[in-house]
């Protein structure tokens, strides 16, 4: 499997359907196989990506999310025709996220500050050189190598 081959950021001005079928022939997946790994009806992406239909309910939104490994907002972003920093906030928990996986709903909310299970303050760059966090694969800042991750003795360090 191809990691890192191009941004799977939308373009300003890309239009959902688009930006679906770019973001799933980059990973080679069929309409077929996208449907099955979302959960979305195969007719439900075949309308989204003709650009039959520009809006995704919750289900569908967050199923061909995982299924293209992108944030779901970036399907916000999309939908509402925005440049994904008014809609992104790649925040995590510095002390509960386990880089690499999925970050959770609560921290990513524009309004969210501090980690609801322990209070840490939420990031949204690296804690190290301040570079805003790329992608969710990535388990170390591409920039100067640190662990997102903080353990105890690096919270206190700074
Ligand atoms: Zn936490
Ligand atoms: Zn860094």
């Amino acid at each position: 499997m191809s990691v890192l081959s191009g941004s799977v950021a939308p373009n300003p001005t890309e239009p959902l359907g688009r930006y679906i079928q770019r973001v799933r022939s980059e990973l080679s997946l069929t309409q077929a196989e996208l449907s099955q790994k979302a959960g979305v009806h195969v007719q439900t992406i075949r309308k989204i990506e003709s650009g039959n239909t520009g809006r995704l309910n919750q289900k569908a939104k967050s199923g061909l999310a995982a299924a293209l490994n992108i944030p779901q907002e970036y399907l916000d972003a999309v939908v509402k025709q925005v440049p994904i920093e008014r809609v992104t906030t790649l925040k995590f928990c510095p002390k509960c996220w386990t880089p690499g996986t999925t970050l959770d709903p609560m921290w990513t909310t524009v309004r969210s500050k501090y980690c609801f299970a322990c209070g840490t303050q939420l990031l949204s760059r690296c804690w190290s050189c301040n570079e805003p966090i790329l992608s969710l694969k990535f388990r170390f800042c591409p920039h100067c190598g640190q662990s997102y991750q903080q353990t105890e003795s690096d919270l206190h360090r700074n």
